[in-house]
């Protein structure tokens, strides 16, 4: 069952602009101090049914939202190795994504994973690569990287901790290269957004 811990239908605080949030439940990072400890128990929340996507889709159709933002727990908790019986899940996800993509070009996917984005391309510790690269393919922004309690700085923008790198997807995906014949995934450079420019 895909669930999540809360959704937010104005958001200001993650991501430009007004934003719909999804709050994602389940995390297996066990990050320490981490801020959101409820958002770890993947039993507790609400199921996310496909309904409940497609309403979310319809509020993101307002003209007053510029984006969605998917945060946790860890929206790829489902993509985890570990978490190999949870195809039907990544699949909605996957619908979340592509869908509010075909619909809503102009707006952005902005995502908070605990991962790295180079474990996330190499499917290191993944379960399907291929669906978790179609989701970063179809999104704007990940955050990524575990939260770090030395690296934190209080009111840093959309990071907790110094460590986790604002990326932008689109310019970083289009210096990977994959050659699955080969077995060869290289990601050549990681283009960092400037959230000051
Ligand atoms: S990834 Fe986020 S929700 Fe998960 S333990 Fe780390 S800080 Fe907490």
């Amino acid at each position: 069952m895909l669930k999540y811990a809360k959704i937010r239908d104005r958001d200001i605080a993650n991501g430009p602009g007004v934003r719909v949030s999804i709050f994602f439940q389940g995390c297996l990072h066990q990050c320490q101090g981490c801020f959101n400890p409820e958002t770890w128990n993947p039993k507790m929340g609400f199921e996310l049914t496909k309904e409940k996507i497609d309403k979310i889709l319809c509020l993101c159709g307002k003209e007053y939202i510029n984006g969605i933002s998917l945060l946790g727990g860890d929206p790829f908790y489902i993509f985890d190795k570990r978490n190999n019986n949870m195809k039907t899940e990544r699949d909605l996800f996957l619908y979340l994504i592509t869908t509010f993509k075909k619909r809503y070009p102009e707006k952005s996917i902005w995502i908070w994973t605990g991962y790295s984005i180079e474990d996330c391309l190499t499917g290191c510790g993944f379960i399907n690569n291929d669906d978790l690269y179609s989701v970063l393919n179809n999104s704007d922004v990940l955050i990524d990287g575990h939260f770090i309690e030395k690296y934190k700085i209080p009111n840093l923008k959309y990071r907790g901790s110094t460590n986790q790198r604002i990326i932008d997807l689109p310019a970083t995906l289009s210096t990977y290269k994959s050659n699955k014949d080969h077995n060869i995934n290289i990601l050549y450079s990681i283009k960092i957004i400037d959230i000051n420019s």
